[in-house]
């Protein structure tokens, strides 16, 4: 079945209200502003591509977002104190329909930008993700500023920190931990990265530790029977590996950095590791949480029960300390939730063929609070994300901006 007959056979009203906005004069002098405006929305992306904003460093790049977020004519612009930038096109009602782009890239301070563009093509660290996202970002509010489209429920443009590795989401965590807007957003359409090709309607949770276990060292001949630290981690390491997990939800785990001791014949001071859970249900990624907490405990109390039979001296012990690292919550869409009827009307009508995936993305956060968000690409096709050999193709933005923008105007209502 294809996904045109998929929509238009399940949800016949929404694809009636689809097509009619899609028909309207002024939804049709949008789409012709994204095909007349590409220059000028390649112009953006290359412009914020070149300000660098590494994890924890993104104020020079929101306050570039929240320049262009006036110039473009949103209005109520401002920056919330973890940095993350807002604008509104307001409409009637209390409620918001959101459109985020994280502005926080991969890339340390020091990374060269060197951001250029050959034909349609743009390259350079960031051009993609995030700087597709911001760009689309840009160019929504400035065609429905230039089509004077009005809706019902208004919308709320955020470029927010914090999405990749060490933010931990913490742009998106604290947006949805503030008064005005952890009830108002209705729904949250996070543009991430390039292609219009994919929904993300699950979102991937993970938890990220890092295991330490400190003992009082020793020389491998002389204090021979002292509790080493890595053999506690060997132990809890094989123990957890034999954890059983289910395929569906599907749940993971890893031990991916594993150090400690300094020389062969020294018994270590201490060693760790980084453990990384993961499954799109909170339940699982608890149990293995607990897994691994007993695995450790069990693993330190067998070494110092070893060493206390073992030492002549006074009795000597290790201990362990678990240190959380990463923590992405786990959710995921109710099946027939009114964003992804929309969003899979909308490709139909575009005749544009998505694929439904679960990632983590900003969108964890909303869709772990029960609401209703979706994670897609900005347009256009790109590559290389988070190496500096990134790029973006042009081609075929138009699609990725006509999708976005009917979504958030189906979502919102324009009245008859
Ligand atoms: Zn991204």
């Amino acid at each position: 079945m294809t996904a045109q007959a998929a929509a238009s056979d399940l949800y016949p009203p929404v694809q009636q209200e689809v097509a009619r906005l899609a028909a309207l004069p002024e939804v049709r002098s949008a789409f012709a502003w994204f095909r007349a405006h590409e220059s000028r929305i390649a112009e953006y992306q290359m412009e914020v591509a070149r300000i660098a904003a590494p994890p924890f460093g993104e104020t020079a790049r929101g306050t570039w977002l929240a320049d262009r977020f006036r110039e473009t004519g949103l209005s109520d612009v401002q920056m919330d104190k973890v940095g993350n930038v807002f604008g509104v096109h307001p409409g009637y009602g209390s409620r918001y329909v959101a459109l985020s782009a994280h502005i926080d890239t991969v890339f340390p301070a020091a990374t060269p930008l060197n951001i250029r563009q050959q034909g349609t093509r743009l390259y350079g660290p960031g051009v993609s993700d995030n700087g597709a996202g911001i760009a689309a970002m840009l160019a929504i509010a400035s065609a429905l500023q230039a089509a004077r489209i009005l809706h019902a429920l208004p919308f709320v443009f955020i470029g927010n920190v914090g999405e990749e590795g060490e933010g931990d989401l913490r742009g998106m965590r604290h947006v949805f931990a503030t008064p005005r807007w952890k009830n108002s957003i209705a729904y949250s359409i996070v543009v991430d990265g390039a292609g219009s090709d994919t929904v993300v309607a699950e979102a991937l949770g993970s938890r990220r530790f890092e295991v330490i276990v400190r003992g009082p060292g020793g020389h491998s001949w002389s204090d021979f029977g002292a509790p080493n630290p890595i053999i506690v981690l060997s132990r809890a390491v094989a123990v957890l590996s034999q954890t059983p997990v289910p395929g569906s939800p599907k749940t993971t785990f890893n031990v991916g950095v594993i150090r400690g001791g300094t020389s062969v014949n020294s018994i270590p001071e201490s060693a760790s590791m980084r453990v990384d859970l993961r499954s799109t249900s909170a339940a699982e990624i608890e149990r293995l949480e607990g897994a691994l907490r007993n695995a450790l405990e069990r693993a330190v109390k067998s070494e110092n029960e070893a060493a206390a039979l073992h030492t002549t001296r006074k009795p000597q012990a290790v201990q362990s300390e678990v240190v959380e690292i990463g923590n992405r919550p786990a959710g995921e869409l109710a099946a027939d939730a009114r964003v992804l009827k929309v969003i899979r009307t909308v490709d139909a009508l575009l005749g544009n063929a998505a694929q439904v995936q679960r990632a983590s993305t900003d969108a964890n956060i909303p869709l772990s609070l029960g609401r209703e968000a979706i994670a897609i690409g900005g347009g256009g096709s790109g590559g290389g994300a988070h190496t500096l050999q990134e790029w973006f193709d042009c081609n075929g933005r138009d699609l990725g901006l006509k999708r976005i923008l009917l979504t958030m105007l189906a979502l919102a209502g324009i009245g008859e």
